[in-house]
């Protein structure tokens, strides 16, 4: 069965490690002689309680984060955070930076303006978001209860390769789509938080890694299952966690873990997207909507200037067993996601299709 995977290049739900699903496959009925799947299991038995508590662990460990942070498995996708982290955090001083550099931070931007005073640090949509801005031409205040960006932008394929530099204001960070791609020195943030149907696991968990001296100060009108505060004292577990997600989460990370971690991830990263690119730039027809410097690593956004061209584009190389190369809808064109479970052989065969697409068009 495994040897009729496509290469499924989806920027979400997305591939996940064969190891993982095949694992998760044959304990589906019966995990590990306890005569359950871990869908039937109460989240407060033991035997979920170690799964739960060896995932986190093993998020720690491979992401190094430190003492003083708290990692939290919650539900309501990315976009949930887009209204937990104001609602948490823009209490302080009642104002926040924001990067607007696609769509995501664009959406998280106009939900914080609800709860407070926004000033845009940079918006790139003078471009087209094809760029990301350097240190220097961020606009930061100083009095910012945070810093918001998006570490890359899914949609159209840029992608910050700096941390930046804000001072004593803490750095907030949607990484749904790089997280586990690269070392990170989480130190650096307030919180990192992420969709895990990206880089992770199934879609339903969004993981978020908050420092813990940023909880606790949720405007009086916050929801109860916003909080950061509760679910820090909660384990997660005010109420049922994405239970299935977190062992899937599991999965992943021995995968990770057994594929050189996040510096193996970075090896891999580099190799696939350099190849694409190095293939798309020698090409005729092709263009990279991203600049040079900005490009991401995880997603290739791309096109050739005529949309029936890109049509037959996507629909040959469906034919040929790469699928969902179709780019979103407001970027057009295509768009390779090239997540950490997207084997190296993949992006082999699909470079090899460009060249011979470039060539007989
Ligand atoms: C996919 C994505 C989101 C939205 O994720 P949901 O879990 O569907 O809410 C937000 N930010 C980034 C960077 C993404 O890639």
């Amino acid at each position: 069965m495994s040897d009729q995977r496509v290469y499924n290049f989806a920027a979400g739900p997305s591939m996940l490690p064969l190891s993982a699903l095949e694992r998760a496959g044959s304990e589906i009925a019966n995990y590990r002689g306890s005569g359950m799947s871990v869908m039937e299991m109460s989240h407060r038995s033991k035997i979920f309680m170690d799964i739960f508590d060896e995932t986190q662990a093993k998020l720690r460990r491979l992401m190094q984060v430190p003492e003083g942070y708290h990692i939290l498995f919650l539900q309501t996708g990315a976009s949930g955070q887009f209204s937990m982290i104001p609602l948490n955090l823009i209490g302080r001083t009642g104002k926040a930076d924001y990067a607007v550099t696609g769509n995501f931070s664009g959406l998280a931007c106009k939900e914080a303006g609800k709860y407070g005073q926004i000033h845009l640090a940079c918006d790139t949509s003078d471009r087209g978001h094809c760029y990301i801005p350097r240190q220097e031409e961020l606009d930061l205040d100083p009095e910012a209860s945070y810093f918001y960006y998006c570490a890359n932008n899914t949609i159209y394929g840029t992608e910050w390769d700096y941390v930046p530099e804000t001072g004593d204001v803490p750095l907030v960070c949607d990484m749904s789509s790089d997280i586990l791609s690269m070392p990170v020195d989480v130190s650096r943030f307030g919180l990192i938080y992420a969709g895990a149907q990206k880089n992770m696991a199934p879609a339903g968990l969004t993981v978020v890694i908050i420092k813990d001296d940023l909880a606790g100060h949720h405007l009086p009108f916050t929801p109860l299952m916003m909080e950061y505060q509760l679910q820090i004292d909660k384990g997660s577990m005010y109420n049922t966690p994405p239970c299935w997600c977190i062992y899937m989460l599991g999965l992943t990370l021995d995968w990770v873990e057994e594929n050189g971690g996040l510096e193996g991830m970075e090896r891999l990263r580099s190799l696939r997207s350099g190849m694409l690119y190095d293939v798309l730039d020698g090409s005729r027809l092709f263009t990279c909507h991203a600049d040079k410097g900005s490009r991401s690593g995880m997603n290739v956004t791309f096109r050739t200037g005529s949309e029936e061209l890109d049509a037959k584009f996507v629909k040959e190389a469906a034919e040929a067993g790469f699928l969902n190369l179709k780019g979103h809808r407001m970027t057009g064109g295509m768009r390779a996601s090239i997540y950490n479970a997207m084997p190296v052989e993949g992006v082999e065969g699909l470079c090899r299709f460009i060249q011979t697409f470039d060539r007989d068009n």
